[in-house]
């Protein structure tokens, strides 16, 4: 069934958008599951979760950050992580560049944007955005890669509503890749969809979507990204 899942959203979406499969509270039985159907991106949002399953999986598997995160945690997974989705602040981002350069690699980290209206979600808004990609600080940073940005729509089922907020970051990605990225190709990642809104992010842009109930069912507890 996981299988069929993963296959279905892969066939909706089409070959521009890859699917991290968003496995937190999930046991690893399940995560293999999925792995044996050929899936390599896997999303998780605690540090702890995402290391224990680390331990336990193949490999070959790219682990995605995507909830929020705490400076002090990032040592733990800096030596293994694919890229972090949920970097909020130039602090830190200063944590991960020094974990990586501790860990003598370069971390793939994705800006997260406040795109919604709700008090609930994370992120940057644009004037900090272009605050961090202009201080000295970043300027200096070895050790990250800025791969692109991160956003999560309002938690409605006004679809206009999370289409123009997905709009509005991909407009805001334009425009950041054209002023501060124009020679980094690595700059193309727009991490934005779940699974109750992926086909509209797809629509709008989206290179990554992050799904997770769709793929392995409802979680039995609830979790705020
Ligand atoms: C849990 C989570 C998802 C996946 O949510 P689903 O609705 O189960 O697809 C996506 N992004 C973030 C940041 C999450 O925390």
């Amino acid at each position: 069934m996981i299988g069929a899942n993963i296959e279905k959203i892969k066939q909706q979406t089409g070959q521009k958008v890859k699917l991290i499969a968003v496995s937190k509270t999930k046991p690893v039985e399940l995560l293999m599951e999925a792995y044996t159907a050929g899936q390599r991106l896997f999303g998780e949002n605690k540090v702890q979760e995402m290391l224990g399953k680390y331990e336990q999986m193949p490999k070959d598997i790219e682990w995605h950050m995507i909830g929020h995160l705490q400076s002090n945690k990032v040592k733990y997974m800096a030596s293994f992580v694919g890229m972090i989705h949920s970097v909020d602040s130039l602090k830190l981002l200063e944590v991960i560049n020094k974990e990586g350069e501790k860990n003598n690699r370069v971390i793939n980290c994705l800006l997260q944007i406040f795109i919604a209206d709700e008090e609930t979600k994370f992120g940057l808004d644009k004037s900090e955005l272009i605050a961090l990609l202009e201080s000295d600080s970043y300027k200096q940073m070895k050790n990250i890669r800025i791969c692109g940005l991160m956003g999560m729509a309002t938690n409605t089922d006004d679809e206009s509503k999370i289409r123009l907020e997905f709009r509005g970051l991909k407009q805001l990605f334009d425009e950041i890749q054209h002023r501060y990225f124009a020679n980094q190709p690595t700059f193309k990642e727009l991490s934005m969809g779940m699974s109750s809104d992926y086909l509209i992010a797809a629509e709008e842009g989206s290179t990554l979507i992050r799904v997770g109930s769709l793929i392995f069912g409802e979680r039995d507890y609830p979790q705020k990204g």
